[in-house]
C-alpha cells in the first residue's frame, strides 16, 4: 500500500492548520475535480468555549487531481445533527429488548397454535 501524504488546511473554526494524511488513490476515479473530501474533525484550540470543546466539525475539502488541497469548508455541528454513540446505543438496546419480547410473543403464539391443533385432531377424531 501507498503511503499517505501529509497536508494541512486551514480551519477557520478552530482558527489554526489541521495536519491530516490522504491515502495517494483518494483522487482516483472522481467524476470531476476538484472533489469534496468530507470528514469529521474535533474542534481543538483555547479560543472555544467550554461548550464547545469536542464539537464535532464538519470538514468538507475540496481536493485536486494531484492531491493539492484547493479549498476547505468548516461547519460546526449542532449536538442534535449526528445521532451520538451513546443515544445510537440505547436505540440499539431498545430494539434488542422489543426483538426478545416479540421471540417469546411467537413462542408462546406458536404453542398456542400447536394446543389448538392438537385440540382440533382430538375434536376431529372423536367424532
Ligand atoms: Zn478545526
Amino acid at each position: 500500500m501507498e503511503e499517505p501524504v501529509p497536508k494541512n488546511y486551514y480551519c477557520s473554526i478552530c482558527k489554526k492548520h489541521h495536519d491530516i494524511l490522504l491515502p495517494k488513490d483518494l483522487v482516483k476515479n472522481r467524476e470531476s475535480y476538484p472533489f469534496a473530501h468530507i470528514f469529521l474533525h474535533k474542534l481543538e484550540g483555547s479560543s472555544s468555549s467550554i461548550d464547545d470543546v469536542g464539537a464535532d466539525i464538519l470538514t468538507t475539502l475540496y481536493i485536486d487531481a494531484n492531491l493539492a488541497i484547493r479549498g476547505s469548508e468548516v461547519k460546526k455541528l449542532a449536538a442534535c445533527d449526528i445521532i451520538s454513540k451513546d443515544d445510537s446505543k440505547n436505540i440499539v438496546t431498545e430494539l434488542m429488548e422489543e426483538m426478545a419480547r416479540l421471540q417469546d410473543e411467537l413462542t408462546r403464539i406458536q404453542k398456542e397454535n400447536n394446543d389448538l391443533k392438537m385440540e382440533l385432531d382430538q375434536l376431529k377424531s372423536s367424532k
